[in-house]
């Protein structure tokens, strides 16, 4: 018998346990100084009513025998999947609905989508990068290159036809660097995945926060995106599901090679391993695409956009660099002074007593940046911009 060995190659998630580690110290230290977070990319506004009412309405299904639910389809019930295709088709994307599955999570189906990709395919990944895709392939084996995101290239890095990649990451608007790409950009990628026969796996768990109209919301919104691409998206971001779970995920049937049939492994995969998502959460995931749901949705959307654009024009009037705040609720800013990601963070937490993520827990090229999140409240929000102000004025 042995473990999979590649366990010890993955290096041990140290970043969100380093920082709570610091701040714990600081508040025993401190403990009459009031620390504001604006680090974890967790969502902090409820549920909205339309999705409660969606919620309570599936229990009391649940409760009576004609409308009882045991097991559900693999890849979702048809209301949702329906649901999400109409979602879909408002941005001049047709999907068939076998090619929409339900899951608890875009987490999940990143990781579990490797299932069906063999052991000895090469992964390129931006760096910094959201850490699931690194190492979900470092746990199968697969080598893993990465693609420098850095200031010069607004941390968008484009295509090199000198590196041969079969798996390609993308993630726009990015976590962290809420850096998202345009039509143009994201073509380029199309193109690329297309000629050198790879797939690119997109993760669009952010696309509620696409406002400007040279952005998509999906990667199908681009012309040959069906033949290399499959898109991961949430409800987490849109709707406030972190702890409620559900996701979705679009394998294209047009997207095919030497036979095999990625859409056809896929619900393979998903009805050997996963039992589905539960009645009740999808029924509240359904709620999201109604009229009066999505209303309610929008004012979420906008508090979190507002609170972007106070931190944004904070670091314009401080003049310090920064990516996202217009598209995305993350704000990654140059670290003022020169100071290294770790630097600054202890400099913030000591001095203004507010948190943010080091850039350098998201890769080599996160090293002198810092990510600060509009998840926060409002008026959390507002105080924390002022005492940045005040300290780097
Ligand atoms: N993808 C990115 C880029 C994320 O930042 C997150 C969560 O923070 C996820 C996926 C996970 O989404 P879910 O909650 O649906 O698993």
């Amino acid at each position: 018998m042995n473990f999979n060995g590649n366990f010890n190659n993955i290096a041990d998630s140290y970043l969100f346990a380093e920082v709570a580690k610091r701040v714990a110290a600081y508040t025993q230290a401190h403990p009459d100084k009031k620390v504001i977070k604006l680090g974890i990319g967790d969502v902090t506004l409820p549920l909205v009513p339309e999705v409660i009412k969606a919620l309570h309405g599936a229990v009391d299904d649940m409760a009576k025998q004609d409308t009882f639910k045991g097991y559900g389809p693999y890849e979702g019930y048809d209301f949702l999947r329906e649901s999400i295709r109409s979602y879909y088709a408002a941005v001049g994307v047709k999907l068939d609905m076998d090619e929409i599955f339900v899951s608890d999570g875009a987490k999940s189906d990143l990781g579990n989508i490797l299932d069906i990709f063999s052991a000895d395919n090469t992964v390129l990944v931006p760096d910094p990068v959201y850490p699931v895709y690194v190492d979900t392939n470092l746990m199968a084996g697969r080598k893993v290159l990465f693609a420098d995101a850095t200031e010069k290239n607004g941390f968008l890095p484009m295509p090199d036809y000198s590196v041969d990649a079969d798996i390609i990451y993308i993630c726009s608007p990015n976590n962290p660097t809420g850096a998202a790409y345009d039509k143009a950009q994201l073509k380029e990628w199309v193109d690329y995945a297309n000629k050198k026969n790879a797939v690119i796996l997109y993760d669009a768990a952010y696309e509620c926060f696409v406002s400007d109209d040279a952005l998509v919301r999906s990667i199908f919104q681009i012309d040959g995106a069906k033949t290399c691409a499959i898109e991961f998206c949430s409800f987490s971001k849109i709707a406030g599901f972190t702890g409620t779970r559900c996701g979705y995920t679009v394998v294209p049937k047009a997207l095919k090679k030497d036979g095999y049939n990625p859409n056809k492994a896929w619900l393979r995969r998903q009805s050997t391993k996963f039992n589905g998502v539960p009645y009740i959460v999808q029924k509240g995931a359904a709620a999201v695409f109604t009229e009066k749901g999505m209303k309610e949705i929008k004012q979420n959307l906008s508090y979190y956009m507002h609170n972007a654009k106070v931190i944004a024009d904070c670091m314009d009037d401080l003049g310090i660099w920064y990516t996202g705040g217009k598209n995305s609720p993350y704000i990654w800013l140059k670290c003022p002074r020169g100071m290294g990601s770790w630097e600054f963070f202890d400099y913030l937490l000591n001095n203004a007593q507010v948190v943010g993520t080091p850039g350098a827990g998201f890769g080599k090229c996160g090293e002198g940046y810092f990510r600060l999140t509009a998840f926060g409240s409002k008026e959390n929000t507002k105080e924390a911009v002022e005492r940045i102000k005040a300290l780097l004025k």
